[in-house]
């Protein structure tokens, strides 16, 4: 067992705040069992982050200690530091390190220690969990979702709003900052409290620009340089992720999940991706586009797909796919809502629908299971209503196409999250960055 947020591993540097910082391993417990399972993730080296730091206004003396305590946050996210090393890392006097972390322990942001560094008495300052807060931001393509959350892993305040089909990157942005706005207004926060945001967005991240993708559910978004101009409106460190990865992350953080090294999270929604956690730390590959299970082929001779290819799982089992298929000759369209009511409801049409789509899904998730032998598969996304309805012929299909002791063995289970699962997930990223734990 290990003691929480003991380094376990040395990881690739990355330099933030004018230093070498290495990867920590992050201690979690699966808190559902008594046993008190201990796993690790990794904190993320490799999440989109930036390392600008935003110029104070001048002439201001708050702005510049809130530029400062931003400096000193930005450090701690990576861990604990002494007041010495805070110090050399932001630049900042000894005298003014130990003034502002003073008024951020009054503030509650921080807890101090004494400890020693190079046989000398030095005081250990860490982000405190309880009355720190972090941001999670699910933008979607219809939907944008904020919660508040401690880093003692409570939800202070939550609440989702509709956003229009087709709107730019902008107004989505600008849309999350007031939905902030009013969380920590109606809950009575002070925005100093707040030491970072996650964001996810249902599209592939390319990690060397910190780009959006080609093949993101939200077109208007390609091409973004999402974390800077996050950072720029809401004004705090800011993480960002795929919708998918953060899935994944909140399942073994927030969700059932926290024993399990080797999990997968397919979000089948208006596209279907997959978040992986492979030995217990979120997988990015290469340039940090994984999971696009979405365009694994199906039929050779199907549908044509967004992407350009024919037959895609996308083109058989994603919720828009299946409201066409669906909505023919019914007049309106209709959202994901009414898949699960009128599927619930036993309408045939809609259960071959599902069956189908979920046949389509086990056998992608089978040659998948072959390569990475996942313990479980968390299927999440608006469908995780239909519960056995979806999972069953996603087993049948799975079963068919995976190694029989791999089929047989791999646990698929629906997300206990709901539409919560992603903005969870993105306020985990800052969990994660901060090297807390859930206890
Ligand atoms: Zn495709």
């Amino acid at each position: 067992m290990h003691p929480a947020g003991a380094p376990l591993f040395q990881h690739p540097a990355e330099a933030v705040c004018g230093r070498e910082v290495h990867a920590k391993a992050v201690t979690c417990v699966n808190f559902l069992t008594t046993t008190m399972e201990w796993c690790t993730l990794l904190v993320m080296p490799a999440t989109p982050r930036s390392t600008k730091s935003r110029p104070p206004n001048p002439g201001s003396q708050s702005a510049l200690r809130h530029l400062n305590q931003q400096r000193i946050i930005e450090c701690l996210l990576n861990g604990p530091s002494t007041q010495a090393e805070l110090s050399r890392q932001t630049g900042l006097s000894t005298a003014t390190i130990s003034n502002i972390v003073r008024i951020m322990q009054g503030a509650g942001l921080v807890s101090t220690e004494p400890t020693t560094s190079s046989g000398r008495r030095a005081l250990n300052v860490r982000l405190n969990s309880n009355g720190a807060l972090a941001v999670g931001i699910d933008f979607g393509r219809r939907h944008l979702r904020v919660v508040l959350a401690s880093l003692s892993y409570h939800i202070i305040a939550e609440e989702s709003v509709e956003l229009p089909l087709g709107h730019h990157a902008e107004d989505g942005i600008a849309a999350a900052v007031d939905l902030l706005d009013k969380l920590l207004l109606e809950s009575g926060v002070d925005r100093s409290a707040v030491v970072g945001a996650g964001a996810g967005i249902p599209g592939p991240i390319d990690r060397r620009s910190s780009t959006v993708a080609q093949g993101a559910i939200l077109p208007e978004w390609v091409g973004i340089h999402i974390l800077e101009r996050l950072e720029k409106a809401l004004d705090m460190p800011v993480f960002v992720d795929n919708d998918a990865n953060l899935g994944a992350l909140s399942e073994v953080t927030w969700g059932p999940h926290g024993g399990v090294s080797n999990l997968m999270f397919l979000k089948i929604g208006s596209g279907i991706g997959a978040g992986l956690i492979l030995n217990g730390a979120p997988y990015y590959g290469t340039v940090g586009i994984t999971g696009e299970i979405g365009h694994a082929t199906i039929h050779e001779h199907g549908l044509v797909c967004r992407c350009g290819n024919r037959g895609c799982l996308e083109t058989i089992a994603s919720t828009t796919t299946m409201i066409e298929l669906l909505s023919r000759g019914r007049g309106e369209p209709f959202g994901p809502d009414k898949i699960v009511s009128d599927a619930l409801a036993r309408d045939s049409a809609t259960l071959r629908v599902v069956d189908d789509a979920g046949l389509a899904v086990g056998r992608a998730l089978g040659n998948v299971a072959n390569l990475i032998n996942p313990e479980v598969i968390v299927v999440g996304g608006p469908l995780a209503g239909l519960g056995n309805l979806l999972l069953d012929p996603i087993h049948r299909g799975l079963v068919r196409h995976a190694v029989p002791v791999v089929g047989e063995t791999t646990h698929l289970a629906m997300s206990s999250l709901g539409a919560r699962a992603e903005a969870l997930g993105a306020a985990a990223l800052v969990f994660q960055h901060a090297g807390i734990a859930r206890a």
